[in-house]
């Protein structure tokens, strides 16, 4: 029951992630980041077509989406303008958890970490993205109330069909 209960919180914590990141990007003046084919295509322009990451080259079919402050309970990065970056999908598969000013050192030429650096910082500052913004004052306790009245709820129903199977299985004795 403890791994269903923390799916649960997760779940609850990634939707959170993306209500909060909508309205992140309305106080900003945004269009909410979905994305849209107009939005990729933004997104790509903003990184010439390139994967963020490792420069290879990208185009909206291959593009993916990268969001640089990971969207989990750890870290609370928003699904926003500025927090999701265009990259390959080798990329995306790669970069998991890590900072992504520790995963460009791994990926792109040693003589282009730095413009690739200030290029993605440019980007979270165009986009006026706040990486210091912190939510684990709210995010911690939905995390924490979902899963508890998650397993409640499980419990009361669990509850429930074990008499209903107990009683079918009197009947038919
Ligand atoms: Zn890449």
């Amino acid at each position: 029951m403890a791994r269903s209960k923390s799916d649960i919180s997760n779940s609850a914590i990634r939707i959170f992630l993306q209500d909060v990141g909508t309205f992140y990007d309305q106080e900003r003046g945004f269009d909410p980041f979905r994305p849209t084919v107009m939005q990729k295509d933004q997104l790509l322009e903003y990184f010439g077509c390139q994967c963020c990451f490792c420069n290879v080259e990208i185009d909206r079919k291959t593009l993916s989406q990268d969001h640089l402050i990971p969207m989990n309970k750890t870290h609370l990065g928003l699904h926003a303008w500025g927090n999701v970056v265009p990259c390959c999908q080798r990329c995306n598969n790669e970069k998991q958890q890590k900072p992504w000013q520790v995963f460009i050192e791994e990926k792109a030429h040693i003589d282009d970490v730095e413009r690739r650096k200030s290029l993605i910082n440019s980007f979270v500052g165009d986009m006026r993205y706040d990486p210091a913004l912190s939510l684990h004052k709210y995010a911690d306790s939905l995390y924490e109330d979902v899963g508890a009245v998650a397993t409640t709820l499980i419990n009361l129903r669990y509850k429930q069909a074990e008499e209903a199977i107990k009683l079918l299985m009197t009947s038919n004795l």
